[in-house]
């Protein structure tokens, strides 16, 4: 018996970096899974194989959500675990930062999320139990060094977590937050706007002297989008190396 069987998850930014480990180890445990992204996944969902769909996904647009929210409930029912994992980060130091890529981050990271847990919600209503994990950071728990964008982005997604946990309780629907540290994926390893650099030194210098992989913090999502997590909501869960407990 798998610990997600009857589960139908939309995990968004599944096309690769830590939402495309998400799903894999989703599946394993017996979950329906519609990965979406802004770009390409179709390759991902097809090695990912049966039991796995993409829908292309840009998660400002409510339109979009209205369109996946119905397709997955058309191919495999009422959706019970939504992870709203989609995310940019660019890092940069105040003199640079432009309104513009302010704003953007606030979409991606902050409104997509809100739009995500709305649209989503009726649908877990029918399903009778839901399941919501925003993938938030340790940046949204302390200050950031020429991070001001993304970590406004990150501290919101922490209060609206706590928001929707009370609101939603009595639907049945749980909502946690997720705290990554440094973790290696498309984000920190391929980003021309974050210093690779840096983000090795942030790694070393953690109790655990090293940066994450995925599935580490695959392993807490999927224990949140379980019913093992069944009386936690409005939750914050880090897995960072014990980055931060030396603040
Ligand atoms: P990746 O960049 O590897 O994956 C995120 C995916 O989201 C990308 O495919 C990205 O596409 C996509 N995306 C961007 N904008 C949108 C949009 N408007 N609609 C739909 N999808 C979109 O990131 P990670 O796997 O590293 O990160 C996943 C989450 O974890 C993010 O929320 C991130 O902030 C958070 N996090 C990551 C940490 C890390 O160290 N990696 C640490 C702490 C938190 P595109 O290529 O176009 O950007």
């Amino acid at each position: 018996m798998g610990r997600l069987d009857s589960k139908v998850a939309i995990i968004t930014g599944g096309a690769r970096g830590m939402g495309a480990s998400h799903a894999e180890k989703f599946l394993a445990e017996g979950a329906k899974v519609v990965i979406t992204d802004i770009i390409d996944g179709k390759k991902t969902a097809e090695k990912l194989g049966k039991n796995c769909t993409f829908m292309k996904h840009d998660v400002t647009k409510r339109e979009d959500w209205e369109r996946v929210v119905a397709d997955t409930e058309k191919l495999y029912g009422p959706v019970n675990v939504l992870v709203n994992n989609a995310g940019i980060a660019k890092i940069r130091p105040w003199e640079q930062q432009t309104d513009d890529e302010f704003e953007m981050h606030y979409k991606i990271n902050q409104f997509g999320v809100y739009l995500g847990m709305q649209v989503t919600v009726p649908s877990m209503q029918k399903a009778g139990v839901g399941s919501i994990v925003n993938i938030s950071s340790i940046a949204g728990m302390r200050g950031n060094p020429n991070g001001i964008a993304y970590t406004a982005t990150k501290f919101a997604v922490r209060g609206m977590t706590m928001c929707a946990a009370l609101d939603f309780g009595k639907y049945n629907i749980r909502v946690n937050s997720v705290h990554p540290g440094v973790i290696r994926t498309p984000m920190t390893m391929e980003n021309p706007d974050v210093d690779k650099s840096l983000v090795e030194q942030m790694g070393e210098s953690n109790p655990l002297g090293r940066i994450g992989d995925p599935i580490e913090i695959t392993n807490l999502v999927l224990y949140l989008a379980s019913d093992e997590s069944s009386f936690s909501t409005g939750s914050e869960f880090i897995a960072d190396g014990g980055q931060i407990a030396g603040l």
